[in-house]
């Protein structure tokens, strides 16, 4: 029993030194939360395979060798990044602007075939509790996917406003950069990094949000080593939404002022 208790206690205090090592690397002296910023493929829905398989096929018909996994390595970047990284690999060249509208094109026709919507179990769940907490609750996504808006009220009913959102249409970058989750910030209400959290699911998401100087939490939901996210610089490392949704008073209480 005694031993339980000092591993608890263990526990308790690793995480407190994960929130205190954020806000002395940070130069804050609290969190202040008043938003969570969601990425949405991995996070919100369980749409990651279906952008690995399209992607795959697509490279196929181009003569482009890839493989499905390496997909999850890029998740987040915006298309045209993610093109210009396998051509430059596979024909030693920048892709040209037709190419990479050609590739993106393809690959978002065979995406919407495939895609199902199938939603990342206790997404929800959690974000209708932050939401209940007084919290708001904003998508930061790489994705430009022309159905995406549409999907997201569908699935996650009165959760989102299309004007908070940062999708692959507003920004010039996109992830690993912190341009998205610097405009979600802002987006937000000109909030301080200290103001907000990340749920993420991919290493290039991962950077994009430590660079930004945001408390990241990675839920790992596809096939990459939990390693590949902390090494990226998450703060946390979950296995699922279903883990987040359990532990969030826990983490709460070092969040909310
Ligand atoms: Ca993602």
């Amino acid at each position: 029993m005694r031993a339980e208790i000092a591993a608890q206690t263990e526990k308790e205090n690793i995480m407190i030194e994960i929130f205190q090592d954020y806000l002395r690397k940070h130069d804050y002296d609290r969190f202040e939360l008043k938003t969570v910023l969601f990425d949405m493929d991995g996070v919100l829905f369980d749409s990651m395979k279906y952008h690995a398989r399209s992607w795959k096929q697509t490279m196929d018909e181009y003569e482009l060798n890839s493989t499905e996994e390496e997909f999850y390595l890029y998740e987040g970047m915006i298309g045209s990044n993610t093109i210009n990284t396998i051509v430059k690999r596979e024909k030693g060249r920048d892709a040209t602007t037709q190419e990479k509208a050609d590739i993106y094109a393809r690959k978002t026709e065979l995406f919407s075939q495939m895609n199902k919507g199938d939603m990342i179990p206790f997404a929800l769940d959690f974000v209708n509790k932050v939401r209940c907490e007084g919290l708001d609750a904003l998508v930061v996504t790489g994705s430009g996917q022309p159905t995406l808006i549409d999907r997201l009220n569908k699935s996650f009913p009165n959760c989102f406003k299309r004007e908070d959102m940062v999708t692959a249409f507003d920004v010039k970058h996109g992830k690993p950069h912190p341009e998205p989750y610097l405009m979600g910030l802002s987006k937000a209400g000109n909030l301080k990094p200290n103001q907000a959290i990340v749920v993420e699911n991919a290493p290039r998401g991962v950077e994009a949000s430590v660079a930004a100087g945001i408390f990241t939490i990675a839920v790992n939901t596809g096939p990459i080593p939990d390693q590949v996210l902390a090494d990226a610089g998450a703060n946390i490392v979950l296995p699922s939404m279903k883990a987040l949704y359990d532990n969030w008073d826990k983490y709460k209480s070092f969040l909310v002022d």
